[in-house]
């Protein structure tokens, strides 16, 4: 039996839905991209901006309409708004974050199967992993701590199982993601950190790269730079949820840090890891924010060695403390975004073309007849003439075109 899936949201969001897909593919579920010929679909979601939600609904709205499978739908959207969503889609079922553990159990009691004819899975190469959910912190903006709870990770056995779990199914790549994943193992007992967690998925023989999701940096000191470089399988890529280069908004943030700090840690981070891809997490348009405020963002990211952007225009969120802000014009917050993201792109462009003429590891992703698609360890997807006998090997190739800021052409080294 037939299903497809979809997906809203952060990295922990794909995570959940790649632990679904091979759950129910085990059961003998098959994943399929048409929803023609599926019999139901997954659906995660996300709240954490009223675009991300309005996106969601409209998908919904638009499955409801054009297609007849059932939809298994969870995640934040519905720990939102579920009375409203079950009350409009009758025949769907709905988890919010408590309840979603029973997704797959729900799907084998509404759509049941014979477990025996298991099919063979997909094409395998990187596998989101969330090792940590909830959140402690309560910055001004962020609804997830209501619709997640406290932080929580994932025991050190239990991340390492399903690690040789997937390697065992042919993943080469672990992308290790939590809602705040550098809280990672704070709440267990006893305490586990994420290096401690990272060193050990480092002996899982088959597993060549190591990609940790966005780092908070209220937790990250120049040791844990210096001890993250001796891994040899960490990824030259590093995410940091900055939100702001002005001092003043990251305060009324209530995030804690200053951007003297960020620029240290990008500093530690360039100096164990100086081919390495970073990237930030930025919100525009925060309530209160002056166009000074504004430019100081502008300045320390052209100060800093960033080379890409994810620009959130700031969208406030019902039961957060920034809702009850007087929120800026909505014209002022797009073009302020529209700056920022220009900027990124460029920064993107003179990355990707510092790299022509390097050579880098990377994980294929995608095979086909005309070319095939590489991630490589500092996160270039590079487009290569078709290969053969790479599947689930690591590579070398050799950057040679910028196509765009999302793409590069090159060659096996
Ligand atoms: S650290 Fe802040 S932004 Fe991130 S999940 Fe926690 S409350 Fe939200």
């Amino acid at each position: 039996m037939k299903f497809v899936v979809d997906s809203f949201g952060c990295r922990s969001n794909q995570a959940e839905v790649q632990e679904w897909i091979i759950d129910l593919e085990k059961l003998g579920y098959e994943l399929t991209p048409s929803p023609a010929r599926a019999a139901f679909g997954i659906l995660n979601t996300c709240s954490v901006t009223e675009k991300a939600e309005k996106d969601v609904l409209r998908f919904i709205g638009k499955a409801y309409r054009n297609t007849r499978i059932r939809w298994f739908i969870a995640g934040c959207t519905v720990s939102q708004d579920r009375t409203i969503l079950s009350h409009k889609y009758k025949n769907y079922f709905f988890f919010d974050n408590q309840e979603k553990k029973r997704l797959v159990q729900a799907v084998c009691e509404n759509f049941p199967i014979d477990s025996r004819l298991i099919f063979h899975s997909s094409f395998r190469s990187r596998f989101f992993l969330k090792i940590q959910d909830g959140c402690n912190f309560r910055c001004a903006y962020c609804i997830v701590p209501s619709l997640r709870g406290k932080a929580q990770s994932l025991p050190k056995k239990d991340i390492l199982a399903k690690v040789r779990h997937v390697a065992a199914l042919g993943y080469r790549e672990v992308v290790l993601t939590g809602i705040n994943l550098s809280s990672y193992g704070y709440d267990l007992f006893p305490r586990e950190t994420l290096l401690g967690i990272i060193e050990e998925i480092q002996h899982v023989r088959s597993i060549e790269i190591i990609r940790l999701s966005s780092l908070d940096p209220r937790f990250i000191k120049y040791s844990f730079v210096k001890e993250l470089s001796g891994f040899s399988k960490v990824a030259d890529s590093f995410h940091f949820s900055f939100q702001s280069g002005s001092d003043a908004v990251i305060r009324r943030m209530k995030r804690g840090g200053k951007s003297a700090e960020y620029l240290r840690i990008l500093a530690h981070f360039r100096k164990f890891f100086p081919e390495a891809n970073l990237g930030a997490d930025f919100i525009v348009g925060f309530p209160g924010e002056s166009e000074r405020e504004f430019q100081e963002t502008v300045r320390f990211i052209q100060s800093s060695s960033l080379n890409y952007l994810h620009v959130f225009p700031f969208s406030p969120r019902r039961g957060t403390k920034a809702a009850a802000l007087d929120p800026l014009p909505m014209e002022m917050v797009r073009a302020r975004a529209l700056e920022l993201k220009d900027l990124g792109i460029q920064m993107k462009l003179a990355y990707r073309d510092r790299c022509r003429g390097k050579v880098f590891t990377g994980i294929l992703i995608e095979e086909n007849p005309n070319y095939a698609l590489v991630v490589t360890r500092n996160f270039l997807s590079v487009r290569i003439p078709p290969v053969r006998g790479y599947k689930k090997r690591k590579l070398l190739v050799r950057i040679e075109r910028v196509v765009n800021e999302n793409l590069c052409e090159g060659k096996i080294a």
